[in-house]
C-alpha cells in the first residue's frame, strides 16, 4: 500500500484518512500535536499513542520533508535555505530577522509563468507547482534548523512563484500554518503576494490572510511592458479587487513597487500611484530593484527613491522603503532562482555555511 505524505493533509483530512484506516479519529489529533506542536517526527517517540497504533503509523505515513541542500547565513542575519525536490529542481525560503518579528518568505512554485520582465524567477518558466507538503515543509525544515530562540512570527508568500497560480496547495498550506491545534500562526501574520490574478484574489479574502499586490507601475502602459498579466487584468480591475478585499477584511492592502531606473521612478509616476490607490486602504512598500545579470534594468539612485517616497508620504500614504536583506547570499527579492547557473556560487559569497 502506498504511504501518505503526512504534510499534505490538513487536520480534518487527516482525521478522515485515519478513520478510513479503521482507527479512531482522535488519533489524528494526537499525531497532529506531536508533529506540529512538538516537532516530533519519529512515531516511536510519540509516547501517548497506543502501542499498536504507534507501530502502524510508519506503514501509513511518510513524514519526509523537502530536502535542504544548502543553508546560508548573511552578514545581516538573513538566512537562506535551498531545497531540492525531484532531481535538480530547487527552490528557496528566506528567513528575515527584525527586532519585532522574524519573517519567513516561502516559495509556492519552482519557476513562474507570469514572465515579469524584471524578475529572475520569471526568467525561468514554471517547472513545477509545489505540493502542500513542500510548502509547509519549508516552515518545518527551517524551524528545525534555526536556533530555538528565533520564533517565526510571520509568513509571506513572496518567494518563487505566483501563489494564486497554485492555490490548490497554497490554500491548504495556509490552513496548516494557521491551525491553532498545530503551528498556530494568526491569519493576520500570513501574507500572500500576487502579481494580480484578479479572479483569484477573493481566495485570499476568504482565507482571511493579508493581501500584497506587486503593483510595480503607475499606469497600464508601463505595467503592460513589465508585467504581461496586466494585459489580461488591467489596473482598474486590479484596484477594484483590492478595494473589495480591503472592505471585506478591514485590512490594508500592501502595494509592492519595485523601483526601476528610468522606467517607473519619476515624480510623475509617484503622483500617478497616489491617484491610482487613493480609495484603497493601503500601505506602499518601495523595493529598489536588485540587479541581476542581463536583466536590462537598473536600480535608481537612492535620492530618487527617497524623493518618490516623500511624494507619497506628503499625500498621506503610509510608505516604506524595503531594506535590502541578504544580498551577499543572493537572498534578496528577485534574486531567488532554481539553479545556480549564471551567478556566483552562493557558498562563495556566504559569510557562514551551516548544515
Ligand atoms: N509572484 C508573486 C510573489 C513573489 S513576491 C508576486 O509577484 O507578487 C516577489 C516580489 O519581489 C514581487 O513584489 C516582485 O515584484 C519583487 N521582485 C521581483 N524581482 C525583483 C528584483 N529583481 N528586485 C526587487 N524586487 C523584485
Ligand atoms: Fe512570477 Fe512574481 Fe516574479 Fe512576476 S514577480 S515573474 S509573478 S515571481
Amino acid at each position: 500500500m502506498e504511504k501518505h505524505l503526512f504534510f499534505n493533509y490538513t487536520h480534518d483530512q487527516l482525521a478522515d484518512l485515519i478513520k478510513s484506516h479503521g482507527k479512531e479519529k482522535f488519533r489524528a489529533h494526537q499525531l497532529f500535536k506531536w508533529v506540529y506542536e512538538k516537532k516530533e517526527l519519529n512515531p516511536e517517540n510519540m509516547t501517548n499513542l497506543a502501542k499498536n497504533f504507534r507501530q502502524e503509523v510508519p506503514s501509513i505515513f511518510d513524514f519526509s520533508l523537502p530536502r535542504v541542500v544548502s543553508h546560508l547565513v548573511s552578514q545581516d542575519g538573513t538566512q537562506k535555505f535551498l531545497f531540492e525536490v525531484d532531481k535538480g529542481l530547487t527552490f528557496e525560503a528566506v528567513l528575515i530577522p527584525a527586532s519585532d518579528r522574524n519573517t519567513l518568505c516561502v516559495s509556492s512554485e519552482v519557476g513562474c509563468n507570469m514572465a515579469c520582465s524584471f524578475c529572475f524567477t520569471g526568467k525561468q518558466k514554471l517547472k513545477r507547482r509545489l505540493s502542500v507538503a513542500e510548502i509547509v515543509g519549508q516552515y518545518m525544515q527551517v524551524v528545525g534548523r534555526i536556533s530555538s530562540d528565533i520564533r517565526i512570527s510571520n509568513i509571506v508568500f513572496m518567494g518563487m512563484g505566483e501563489p494564486l497560480d497554485n492555490w490548490q496547495s497554497v490554500g491548504p498550506a495556509i490552513e496548516l500554518l494557521h491551525d491553532s491545534r498545530g503551528i498556530n500562526l494568526s491569519r493576520k501574520k500570513i501574507t500572500v503576494s500576487t502579481s494580480g490574478l484578479v479572479p483569484e484574489i477573493p481566495l485570499i479574502t476568504e482565507a482571511g490572510v493579508r493581501l500584497a499586490v506587486s503593483l510595480n507601475a503607475s499606469n497600464d502602459e508601463v505595467r503592460n511592458q513589465i508585467m504581461p498579466i496586466n494585459k489580461k487584468y488591467p489596473l482598474h480591475m486590479l484596484m477594484q479587487a483590492c478595494r473589495e478585499h480591503a472592505r471585506a477584511t478591514r485590512d490594508r492592502v500592501t502595494f509592492e513597487y519595485v523601483m526601476l531606473k528610468d522606467v517607473n521612478d519619476e515624480p510623475k509616476n509617484a503622483l500617478e500611484v497616489c491617484e491610482l490607490v487613493k480609495d484603497v486602504p493601503c500601505k506602499i512598500n518601495l523595493i529598489p530593484f536588485n540587479e541581476h545579470p542581463d536583466s536590462g534594468f537598473h536600480r535608481p539612485e537612492s535620492k530618487k527613491v527617497y524623493r518618490f517616497q516623500e511624494i507619497l508620504l506628503n499625500r498621506g500614504f503610509h510608505t516604506t522603503i524595503r531594506r535590502t536583506m541578504g544580498r551577499d547570499i543572493y537572498a534578496a527579492c528577485g534574486q531567488l532562482t532554481s539553479k545556480y547557473d549564471g551567478r556566483p556560487h552562493a557558498q562563495e559569497v556566504a559569510t557562514g555555511v551551516l548544515g
